[in-house]
């Protein structure tokens, strides 16, 4: 049985490549082949950048209000198909429908509205200077390239296209090639919702792909989602050309627990911060550091709710709250890292072994894994594994934690939990972090900039600053009185 072929999708609809060239998408959950995707050949990039060409024509030429409303359709078709693509989102990704079913297309959506409703309120300024003044225009940058990863598809493609649409630019996404169709719905629904072709193309492919769209010079910026090693190779690329970057890489993040924290809720936030889409996310908190006179306490909540809470399974079943990793390499890798958790003497609190759950016996699944009795030097509590594994480590001091949270080169989120406002707020002023929580961890609206420090990022996503960060100022001099020429 021939399987299905996902299309790059250029210029209004899907176009298929000259070359033939496609590769397998496969379901995390079963490891089969669920549809196969065609590669962006020559052909296809070619016809991408004309398309864009095109589209920025018309697209910035249009009002912002007028863009707004566009992207307001979208937003009301994306919500209004949300269980459709909430189960595309799972079938490419292996994370729970209950988690997709509500966070991914609706944090998707609210990031499009939040900035449609924002594109209209953008100002220039005007400033007298003696006789003659000038003005300044904001204008959009060009053709714009977004690169994704492959943990939340079509959140990454709504939090890069609603900036960098609303600010009249246009965008070719490249998704990443284990998850490649949550950007191409998108694709269709901005077209249903009366976008012109050509504002938001997508391309197929692995990292070749994404390192053309780096380097092509019709490309003015690009904002990429992934780990640091690529996130490195893309600013190398995009300097051939001097093209802007916005960089959303990873984390090793810190969750600190006072003694006077509420530990139920710290549990909860240390959980989701471990747990959610089964550990694949950026932000997590990986490194728990809960202070000696409540660690016990902590820790017998933390292994009795892991224990009995997590339903591992398939994926689409909504009682399911644990995922499959995205592919066998990944798994690999994070089992890797519990053996080298074990070997370096760290003791598994709960889990450390791969899972085969009755309802998706050939998926690939890691037991939620919590270790104990862990150090600073070891190799599981400095490096981002990205799967569902947690690094418990006990805290005298605060002083001591806050240089102990900030030993790392990575800089993307970090919590504490505290009743004591004073301190709480103390601690986390004091956190390299870009995302900060006080008793709460992971949420993100849409008007709140997310992006890292040191080795995690540069630039943001949402919030005001970042439509600012799609658009380059002009300024123009306006000459009231003659002008003063020695020639
Ligand atoms: P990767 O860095 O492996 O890939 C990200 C994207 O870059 C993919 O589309 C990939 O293509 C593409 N790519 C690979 N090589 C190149 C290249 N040389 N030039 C241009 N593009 C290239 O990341 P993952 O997909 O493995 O995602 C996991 C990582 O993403 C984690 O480190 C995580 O922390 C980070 N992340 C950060 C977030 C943030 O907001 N800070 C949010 C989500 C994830 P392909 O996959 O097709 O090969």
């Amino acid at each position: 049985m021939s399987l299905p072929k996902l299309l790059n999708f250029i210029h209004g609809e899907l176009l298929e490549n000259k070359s033939g060239q496609s590769f397998d998408v496969i379901n995390p959950a079963t490891n089969e082949v669920i549809y196969q995707t065609e590669i962006a050949d020559d052909f296809i990039k070619k016809q991408a950048i004309e398309s864009a060409k095109q589209g920025f024509a018309t697209w910035s030429a249009m009002s912002a209000v007028e863009r707004s409303r566009i992207l307001l359709k979208a937003v009301a078709l994306l919500r209004e198909r949300n269980d459709d693509l909430a189960k595309i989102e799972v079938l490419d990704t292996g994370k729970p429908i209950q988690e997709a079913d509500c966070v991914d297309i609706e944090t998707g959506a609210d990031v499009i509205e939040y900035f449609a409703g924002l594109a209209p309120t953008q100002l220039g300024s005007q400033q007298t200077v003696g006789n003659d003044f000038f003005y300044t225009r904001k204008e959009p940058l060009g053709i714009c390239a977004g690169i994704g990863a492959w943990n939340y598809p079509l959140q990454i493609a709504c939090w890069k296209s609603g900036p960098a649409l609303a600010a009249g630019n246009v965008l070719i996404f490249k998704p990443s090639e284990e998850t490649p169709r949550g950007a191409v719905e998108l694709a269709k629904i901005f077209i249903e919702a009366g976008m012109p072709a050509g504002v938001f193309n997508v391309v197929h492919g692995a990292g070749e792909v994404g390192q053309w769209l780096t380097t092509h010079s019709d490309i003015e910026k690009v904002s990429f989602t992934g780990e640091v090693g690529t996130g490195q190779k893309v600013m190398q690329s995009a300097a051939s050309n001097l093209k802007e970057v916005t960089m959303e890489l990873g984390g090793k993040s810190p969750l600190i627990v006072f003694d006077d924290a509420e530990i139920t809720e710290a549990v909860s936030a240390a959980m989701l911060g471990n747990f959610y889409t089964q550990g694949e996310v950026c932000t997590n908190c990986t490194r728990v550091y809960v202070q000696r006179s409540v660690y016990d306490e902590f820790i017998e909540e933390l292994k009795n709710r892991t224990e009995n809470n997590i339903v591992m399974g398939d994926p689409l079943d909504p009682n399911v709250n644990l995922g499959a990793l995205i592919s066998k390499k990944h798994l690999a890798l994070v089992l890797n890292y519990i053996e080298l958790g074990k070997q370096q003497g760290a003791t598994v609190l709960t889990g450390g072994y791969q899972a085969t759950p009755e309802s998706a016996p050939n998926g690939n699944f890691v037991a939620p894994t919590i270790f104990v009795d862990c150090n600073d030097d070891m190799t599981i509590v400095k490096e981002e594994i990205f799967g569902p594994v947690m690094c418990v480590l006990p805290f005298d001091d605060e002083d001591d934690v806050i240089k102990r949270a900030n030993n790392t080169e990575l800089g993307l989120a970090a919590g504490v939990f505290s009743q004591n406002i004073k301190r709480a707020h103390r601690v986390i002023h004091q956190l390299n972090a870009g995302i900060c929580w006080i008793n709460s961890y992971g949420n993100s609206p849409a008007e709140m900039p997310v992006g890292g420090y040191k080795r995690s990022g540069i630039g943001r996503e949402n919030g005001v600053e970042t439509l600012n960060s799609y658009t380059q100022t002009k300024s123009i001099y306006v000459g009231m009185s003659q002008i003063e020429s020695p020639f």
